[in-house]
């Protein structure tokens, strides 16, 4: 018997070791990663630079406290807000911790404010994490059967529709929490007009827009955020996955208006913003600006972009291709967990989202030859499904 908690239906495959996009399993096969963790391992595996500030930081302090000033933390918040147009930092460990602080920022200002306004409006179909906040938040039924009593205060409203928002608003309403594009739901890109048009709601409503970039931002789209491809400042913005790279940790940002309402010990996180993880992330983005990863990014979409409408010209399942940057679907007519696993026999490793989007989500420093490699092998498993 396992020891461990069934939480997830694993592959029947473990990794062990990985170097730069290729990863190596138990027994010595290798796989390309499409991967990465879920769009964490940003650099890859095994990034030099990543090492090096690893080792170093491993042996000057691994933890402290928030209690003391933290160097790392300051340089990585005033980086971020640099970078996010926001003011500060709020330091955690994961996407869904990003994604509570955001919700218990937002009650607190309008509570500070002397107002009613308590509740979220979010998209049919978004994930924003498995804490009972954020599952409830989440726009989809399966994540949050059994676990009730739930939260009170949270609202769906279709992705894309700014009338139904329209209708959603109204004196109770606090905030609008959306990823500019879904990862888990199904890769569903929220259009320019769309999150132009919410901004103008919240601005005339005097609510919070508030975008989970926890799968979408540090360079995933192309751009730092994915919300600077519809040129939008949101009030919050949250991060996790691939700000380390690898190492855990999560951020919420906001505007100084937003955040002055978190005054010290209304919110917290013992390992949050811990000198190891700020110094992953710090290497992300110096290693993001180092190695002219957005430009990468965009130019290694392109050439996914132009395979993949190949394949779907030439396979009957393939339906149409969704997504930005490398954070890409493909929606098929039939379930995608064969095709899946034919990769994974022939040497790629990539996800589904929901039961017939095939995501693909290589690290940012993923090769034009990688690329075109990963295409062969979808090719292969493509022609041995089809048969
Ligand atoms: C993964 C994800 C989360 C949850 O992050 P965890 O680190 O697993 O808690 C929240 N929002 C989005 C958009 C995600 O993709």
């Amino acid at each position: 018997m396992s020891h461990v908690m069934k939480t997830y239906a694993r592959i029947p495959l473990t990794l062990v070791s990985g170097e730069g996009s290729y990863v190596f399993d138990d027994h010595g096969h290798k796989y390309l990663d499409f991967v990465a963790g879920i769009a964490v391992n940003t650099l890859g595996h095994g990034h030099p630079a990543m090492v090096k500030a690893l080792h170093k930081q491993t042996q000057q302090m691994l933890h402290c406290s928030n209690l003391y000033h933290i160097p790392q933390q300051v340089e990585l918040a005033s980086k971020l807000a640099a970078l996010s147009g926001l003011d500060q930092a709020f330091f955690c460990n994961s996407g869904a911790e990003a994604n509570e602080a955001a919700i218990k920022l937002a009650r607190k200002f309008f509570y500070d404010a002397g107002s009613n306004r308590r509740t979220v409006i979010t998209a049919t179909n978004s994930f924003h994490g498995r804490l009972l906040s954020t599952l409830t938040a989440t726009g989809q039924d399966k994540v949050k059967v059994g676990f009730d009593p739930l939260p009170a205060g949270f609202i769906h409203v279709p992705l894309n529709d700014l009338d139904a928002l329209t209708h959603a608003i109204d004196g109770n309403t606090a905030a609008i929490l959306l990823e500019p594009l879904q990862g888990e739901g199904g890769v569903n890109l929220a259009s320019t007009e769309y999150l132009q048009g919410v901004r103008k709601l919240c601005d005339k409503h005097g609510i919070l827009l508030m975008l989970d970039e926890v799968q979408t931002g540090i360079g995933r789209t192309g751009a730092m955020f994915a919300c600077e491809h519809s040129a939008i400042q949101p009030d919050i913005i949250t991060l996790a996955k691939g700000l380390g790279g690898g190492m855990p940790i999560g951020v919420m940002l906001a505007s100084e208006k937003v955040a002055s309402s978190f005054s010290p010990g209304t919110h917290g996180s013992t390992f949050g913003g811990n000198p190891l993880s700020c110094t992953a992330a710090l290497t992300v983005l110096k290693t993001i600006e180092n190695e002219d990863l957005l430009n990468n990014v965009q130019a290694r979409s392109q050439q996914l972009q132009q395979g993949l409408a190949d394949l779907i010209d030439r396979f009957d399942c393939l339906m149409s291709l969704r997504g930005q940057g490398l954070l890409l679907g493909l929606l098929c007519s039939c379930e995608v967990a064969p095709i899946i696993n034919l990769c994974r026999q022939h040497g790629l490793l990539i996800l589904p989202a929901g039961t017939h989007v095939l995501r693909m989500l290589p690290a940012l420093n993923i090769s034009e030859s990688e690329v075109s490699e990963a295409l062969v092998q979808l090719e292969k498993s493509l022609s041995e499904f089809s048969i």
